[in-house]
């Protein structure tokens, strides 16, 4: 064959991945819209494109996540740039955004805190369905910071970042809403050998011998950053739902309740501060 001229069906059947994904690591590859992947797969594609595709599907065989490689991720309706530094946002962390927006309708002007933003994605989807909502999110990795602010500028969403471990950042202020999808893996748990997250960062995954260890940090000191009859919403993993409820309950919160994800699996836990 040719220089330049296998085509795109050629390259996709040799991939040894996902199909899918496949089409769409060929169409980032050559710089084209997914749907003329999947239009026109018998087209000629230039050499260096084939190569990138090539070199893109051989990281995806040994497990790279296909949002790094893809450097996005689609979370609620907004398209995020992701990388190494941040977790990939998740499905299940929309339920969180549709807990805190319905919270959120009551205020006139609410202040809403973030903690660990990552790639800005629960701070970006609130302030995109929230605009009177002020919004600060909090990050303590300078990387996972840099690539949260040029979300929110590609996105053209004000989101005041500031750098720092959970509420350290934030002085006395005081918030109408604080969410958080904090790391809450457990340090021995096997999943952490699996998939995605084994590219993902540890400590944006993984909070001490029983996964509860930033939950736990960020459920005390809630209450001092709540005005009266404001909320603490929490995502956190199988399992660990009636735990988080106790430390919500012993924080002093109220109205203390867990909903679950699609998946059916209890997923966000919060309270009310009185
Ligand atoms: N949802 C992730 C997982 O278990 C964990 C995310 C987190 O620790 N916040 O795949």
């Amino acid at each position: 064959m040719s220089r330049g001229a296998a085509s795109g069906a050629d390259a996709l059947a040799r991939a040894g991945i996902d199909a899918r994904e496949a089409r769409l690591l060929l169409a980032e590859a050559g710089a084209m819209p997914e749907a003329s992947v999947i239009a026109r797969p018998e087209r000629a594609l230039p050499q260096t494109a084939l190569e990138r595709f090539e070199a893109l599907a051989a990281r995806r065989r040994a497990g790279e996540p296909i949002a790094y490689l893809l450097g996005r991720r689609e979370f609620y309706d907004l398209e995020l740039a992701v990388g190494p530094a941040v977790l990939i946002p998740r499905p299940e962390t929309e339920l969180l955004v549709e807990r805190a927006l319905e919270r959120l309708a009551r205020w006139e002007r609410p202040a809403v805190l973030d903690l660990g933003t990552g790639s800005g994605a629960l701070a970006l989807a609130i302030k995109r369905h929230c605009a009177r909502a002020r919004v600060v999110a909090v990050e303590a990795s300078g990387a996972a910071l840099e690539l949260a602010q040029a979300n929110a500028r590609r996105l053209g969403l004000e989101v005041d970042f500031r750098a720092g471990r959970w509420f350290a950042p934030v002085g006395e202020e005081r918030f109408e809403l604080i969410v958080s999808n904090p790391p809450y893996v457990a340090e021995d748990d096997p999943h952490l050998g699996q998939g995605d997250l084994r590219f993902e960062p540890r400590a944006a995954l993984v909070a001490g011998p029983d996964g509860l260890d930033a939950i736990r940090e960020i459920v005390r000191e809630a209450p001092a950053h709540l005005v009266a009859g404001g909320w603490l919403l929490l995502e956190h993993g199988l399992g660990q739902d009636a735990r988080v409820r106790a430390l919500l309950e012993h924080a002093g919160l109220e109205a203390i309740a867990t909903w679950s994800d699609l998946a059916g699996i209890p997923r966000v836990s919060g309270g009310r501060a009185r």
